[in-house]
């Protein structure tokens, strides 16, 4: 993913605002905001289990770099589509053949795992599974240097395992969806001498946002969980989540207040990201949050590993792993 506007110095911004009526109704009778009193810990979640999750991002990090095209990749979709059935999800595989900005194909999966699938009543939770294949913010020596995305890949889908886990022994009153999307992190990079291509991310969601996993698929809401295993990670209200998904949002990081949480989930805002949220929201449009953690004090507004060889296993927190967790758990157990 990117900050949008910092790397394209801001003249490619475009401003979807036709997707801005989602949420618009939480007013009651009284004019006083059902969301603001809303508590979220009305119906007590199951516990987030932080070892659990650290284990199975340390499995998707063990196949090595998760780039397409490789035999790492192969072997990593092969795991988490069992790991998925396993938990008792019905588990949909979607290949594709998606192009990347320099033309390479990109023999893509998307892996879905639907609980309650016959549920009208639905919340979609999702993560990218790839890694990047060039470490572009690091010493140039390093540029074509696959990651192995620990934290940007591998820390949302392992926090997503272990709600799967958990969604198994005690269900919730509403189906749920877990997307793990593809060729999100094959976007074009800085050092790249041809044209410019628009859209070069998140290939994996845009082609799922088109030809989703069921025709017609439809959600209450979305949350996307990116880069959520850093050591001392924040989270901030992310732009686009706040126009497109602002009454979800809210009822995120109240949750993650009540929970204790209040030193990771920060209510105040951060950038705009170009992220798999965009093309959920702009093509099935499902108001969208993305969780991803923002950095005020680095000059890219990410974590100071992100696109770097650092992006290992040992800059892996357990304790951000729970606090997003459980804070998700805590919103999908009290929805109705
Ligand atoms: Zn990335």
């Amino acid at each position: 993913m990117n900050i949008i506007g910092k790397l394209f110095s801001g003249s490619l911004i475009i401003l979807y605002t036709v997707s801005v009526t989602a949420c618009g109704s939480s007013k009651k009778s009284d004019g006083s905001s059902i969301k603001e009193e809303e508590s979220a810990l009305e119906v007590q979640a199951p516990t987030f289990n932080a070892d659990s999750a650290y284990s199975y991002v340390k499995a998707q990090v063990d196949f090595g770099p998760r780039v397409p095209n490789t035999k790492a990749h192969k072997e990593c979709g092969d795991y988490l589509a069992s790991e998925l059935e396993r938990f008792g999800a019905k588990v949909y595989n979607q290949y594709a053949d998606l192009v990347a900005y320099d033309g390479t194909l990109l023999k893509s999966r998307n892996i879905i795992g639907a609980y309650n699938p016959e549920a009208k009543k639905r919340v979609i939770l999702f993560a990218h599974w790839d890694s990047r294949p060039y470490a572009d913010y690091d010493e140039e020596k390093y540029h074509h240097t696959a990651i192995d995305g620990a934290n940007d890949g591998a820390s949302g889908v392992g926090v997503l395992l272990e709600i799967a886990r958990q969604i198994q022994k005690q269900s919730p009153a509403i189906g749920i969806d877990i997307a793990f999307f593809d060729a999100e992190d094959y976007g074009i990079p800085e050092f790249y001498q041809g044209n410019y291509k628009a859209d070069t991310w998140c290939l994996g969601s845009q082609y799922w946002g088109r030809i989703p996993h069921v025709s017609n698929y439809k959600a209450r809401y979305g949350i996307l969980l990116d880069m959520v295993g850093g050591k001392n990670a924040t989270f901030y209200y992310e732009g686009y989540s706040q126009r497109t998904a602002n009454n979800v949002m809210k009822k995120i990081w109240n949750a993650a207040h009540e929970l204790g949480y209040g030193n990771t989930f920060i209510k105040e805002k951060g950038g705009e990201i170009t992220d798999d949220h965009i093309y959920v929201n702009r093509f099935r449009q499902i108001p969208c949050v993305d969780i991803i953690h923002y950095d005020t004090n680095s000059d890219t507004g990410f974590n100071p590993t992100w696109h770097t060889i650092d992006d290992t296993m040992e800059n892996i927190d357990r304790a951000t792993l729970q606090a997003v967790g459980q804070t998700v758990l805590q919103v999908i157990y009290n929805e109705k």
